[in-house]
C-alpha cells in the first residue's frame, strides 16, 4: 500500500468552538492528519486535555499566568511549551507545520497568518477579522509566497467548492447567506430591549460567543462581506447578501452566462473545517446527511438594513477602503465586548461603531504598521465614546 503522508496541523485557538471541531475532525481523520501545534489564549485545562491526548509538539498559552501549570503537566509529555502572544508568530514556523489553521477570535489573528504566510504556510483561515483588517496585504503576501488559503467560514467555503473547476471562468457575482440569526423579523423598537442571553442563542449555528453576536447583529455577514471581496478579489457591487433561515444554502456564485452554483448542506462547520485541511480531496466521513424532505421549504428575504446598521457600515467601510474596515473592525470588538459586559445595548453597537468610524483618523494605503496602530487608536476612540454614553 501506498504510504500516505500524514498533514502536520497547528491549530492556533484550539479551545474555540472551531478548534475543538477540528480536533474531532482530526481524530476521525487520524490516518491522514495529526497535530503538531495546539494554542490557547487562557484554557490551560483544556489545553493540557487536548495535549496529552493528541500528542502536539507544542503548544503555547497566551496568558503567561498560567505558564506554570502547563509546563508542570506536559512535563513528563515531551511536548514544548510556551507562553505569550509572540509565542504564535515562532510556532506557526515550525518546519513540521504543513498547515495552519487559524481559529482565534478577532484581530489577534493578524500577526500570527502574517508570520505563517511569511513561513510559507498554508492556512485553514477560520479568523475572517483577518482579511477585514488587512485583506489586501495578506492577499498580496499569499501570492508572493505561493501559499494557500482555505477558507473555514461556511459561506467562504461554499464559494471556493463552487469555483472548483471554473478558474477560467470570470465571477459576475457571488451571493452569499445569512441565517437571519436570532433577531430576524424583529423591529428597532423590538431590539431596543433584547438581551444578552436572547443575542446569544443562535438558531442554527453553535459557535463562540463573539461570532454570536456578531450573527444577531448581522455585523458578522458584514465582515464576511469584506473577507469574501478579498478571497475572490471581487469588487463590492459583486457581492449579494440573502437572508436564507434554513441555512442549507451555504453561498452561491453566478457566472457570465448567468448560472448559479450552490453548496448546501446541514450546517455543521465540521464540513467547511474537513475541505480546508483536506483539499482538493473530499474526505469520506459520516456526519449526518441533508434530507430534502426535512426541509420541504427553503425560503429567502432580503436583508434588514435599515435595522441591521451594522451589515450598512461594513459595506460603507468596504466601500471607503484604506484602513477603514480595520477601523470598523476594532469598534466593533470593543462594541461587542462592552455589550456582553451589559454596557451598551444591543442597538447603540451600532452608533458607538459609526462613531469611531466618523473619528479615527483615515488612511488610505495603509502598511502593516497602519493598520497596528490603527487598531489600537480605534480601541481607545470606541472605549471613550462608551464611557461617555
Ligand atoms: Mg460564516
Amino acid at each position: 500500500m501506498e504510504e500516505i503522508k500524514k498533514r502536520k496541523v497547528a491549530i492556533l485557538g484550539s479551545s474555540g468552538s472551531i478548534g475543538t471541531q477540528a480536533l474531532e475532525v482530526i481524530k476521525e481523520q487520524a490516518h491522514l492528519f495529526e497535530v503538531e501545534v495546539l494554542t490557547v489564549n487562557r484554557s490551560a485545562d483544556l489545553l493540557i486535555e487536548q495535549a496529552k491526548k493528541f500528542k502536539p509538539n507544542a503548544v503555547v498559552i497566551v496568558d503567561e499566568t498560567q505558564y506554570q501549570k502547563v509546563n508542570d503537566a506536559l512535563f513528563e509529555e515531551d511536548i514544548m511549551v510556551y507562553a505569550g502572544a509572540a509565542a504564535l508568530e515562532q510556532v506557526v514556523q515550525f518546519k513540521q507545520v504543513d498547515i495552519v489553521l487559524t481559529a482565534l477570535v478577532g484581530y489577534a489573528g493578524l500577526k500570527p497568518t502574517i508570520a505563517a504566510i511569511n513561513a510559507g504556510k498554508d492556512i485553514a483561515l477560520a479568523n475572517k477579522e483577518t482579511l477585514v483588517v488587512a485583506g489586501e496585504l495578506v492577499m498580496n503576501l499569499a501570492k508572493e509566497k505561493g501559499v494557500n488559503i482555505f477558507p473555514v467560514d461556511s459561506e467562504h467555503s461554499a464559494i471556493f467548492q463552487c469555483l472548483t473547476g471554473e478558474y477560467m471562468n470570470p465571477i459576475e457575482k457571488i451571493v452569499l447567506t445569512a441565517s437571519g440569526g436570532p433577531f430576524r423579523g424583529k423591529t428597532t423598537e423590538e431590539l431596543k430591549t433584547v438581551t444578552k442571553a436572547q443575542a446569544l442563542k443562535h438558531p442554527n449555528w453553535d459557535m463562540g460567543a463573539k461570532i454570536t453576536i456578531d450573527s444577531a447583529s448581522l455585523m458578522n455577514k458584514g465582515l464576511e462581506v469584506i473577507e469574501a471581496r478579498w478571497l475572490f478579489d471581487l469588487k463590492p457591487e459583486q457581492i449579494d447578501v440573502i437572508v436564507h433561515p434554513q441555512s442549507i444554502i451555504h453561498s452561491l456564485v453566478q457566472f457570465e452566462d448567468g448560472s448559479m452554483k450552490a453548496q448546501l448542506g446541514l450546517p455543521d462547520m465540521k464540513l467547511p473545517i474537513q475541505y480546508a485541511m483536506g483539499f482538493p480531496k473530499r474526505l469520506k466521513n459520516n456526519f449526518t446527511r441533508f434530507n430534502f424532505l426535512d426541509y420541504p421549504q427553503l425560503t429567502f428575504e432580503a436583508p434588514d438594513k435599515k435595522t441591521f446598521r451594522n451589515l450598512t457600515l461594513a459595506f460603507k467601510a468596504l466601500d471607503q477602503g484604506g484602513n477603514m474596515p480595520c477601523i470598523l473592525n476594532a469598534a466593533n470588538e470593543v462594541a461587542v465586548a462592552a455589550f456582553l459586559d451589559d454596557k451598551v445595548g444591543f442597538l447603540q453597537m451600532s452608533d458607538v461603531i459609526e462613531a469611531c468610524m466618523n473619528d479615527a483618523q483615515f488612511i488610505a494605503k495603509p502598511q502593516l504598521e497602519d493598520y497596528v496602530s490603527t487598531d489600537t487608536e480605534a480601541r481607545a476612540i470606541t472605549n471613550r465614546i462608551i464611557e461617555t454614553l
